[in-house]
């Protein structure tokens, strides 16, 4: 049965989408099936998986409107060695359609449980938002893996994450649980964020992965080669790192 994790952080552009699919190759290089879904109108983790968003017959905007069955709307990626829903504007439209339907929710949820025998992991791609998108997402998931950069203000915006994540754990979704802060585009040169990366270590414990993710250029040159990096470009040091953060990951859900 997967275990299915959310990567999720309502501050835009610190690093889920990469995250997500360098973590799904990551996962696939180690033998681990997977299946990621980019419940993201921008599309970017389906792009970055190299499947065209402006070419799909069937996406999770299908699935979340009961039109498909995530059997029919995924697809393989072969270059990257693992299975796709993907999204695209498409997805912007579901807010609304979703608000008048019974169980809005839980569509994402129920739509899952037809495919969970088939993979080991399933990661979900959250948009920038604490949406009806992400609240699917959530809703779906054992856990929630959070990237976030170390910088002054990181913990800022966690506050309303964690309490989404409370109040979604209370209400919808018992199994719900913060896996744990992932540290990325760490520079070790900055004194500030090796500072903020212990601080967050030693006040969080295990909540923090032991992985670091670095700052480093080809995990940022990959999407436009339609890749994530651990497949563009296996042996760049933040390619290196998410193969340690599968790793890492496998050993997790064994205590789950
Ligand atoms: P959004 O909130 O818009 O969905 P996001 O949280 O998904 O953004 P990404 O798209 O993954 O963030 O990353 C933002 C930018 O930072 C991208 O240009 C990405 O290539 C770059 N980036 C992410 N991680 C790294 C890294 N470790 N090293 C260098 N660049 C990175
Ligand atoms: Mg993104």
């Amino acid at each position: 049965m997967a275990k299915i994790f959310c990567v999720a952080n309502q501050k835009g552009g610190v690093g889920k989408t990469t995250t997500t699919v360098n973590l799904a190759a990551g996962l696939a290089k180690v033998g681990q099936r997977v299946l990621m879904i980019d419940l993201d109108p921008q599309g970017n983790a389906t792009m970055g998986s190299g499947v065209d968003k402006r070419k799909l017959p069937l996406s999770v905007y299908d699935v979340l409107l009961e039109s498909a069955s995530i059997r029919e709307a995924a697809v393989l990626s072969e270059k990257c060695g693992y299975h796709v829903l993907g999204a695209n504007r498409e997805l912007a439209g579901a807010e609304v359609e979703l608000v008048a339907l019974d169980h809005r929710e839980k569509r994402l949820k129920t739509a899952l449980s037809e495919v969970v025998a088939d993979y080991d992991f399933v990661l979900i791609d959250c948009p920038p938002s604490l949406s009806m998108l992400t609240l699917n997402g959530l809703c779906s998931a054992h856990g929630v893996i959070v990237p976030m950069q170390c910088e002054y203000f990181a913990l800022e915006g966690l506050t309303d994450l964690v309490n989404t994540i409370k109040q979604v754990h209370a209400n919808l979704n018992r199994e719900l649980q913060i896996i744990g802060l992932l540290r990325v585009m760490f520079d070790p040169r900055i004194t500030l964020q090796q500072q903020v990366a212990e601080q967050l270590k030693s006040h969080f414990g295990d909540k923090v992965f032991n992985t670091v993710i670095p700052r480093n250029v080809r995990l940022a040159e990959a999407p436009s080669y339609g890749l994530p990096g651990v497949v563009f470009d296996p042996s760049a040091k933040g390619s290196q790192a998410f193969v340690e953060f599968a790793r890492e990951m496998v050993e997790r859900i064994k205590t789950m």
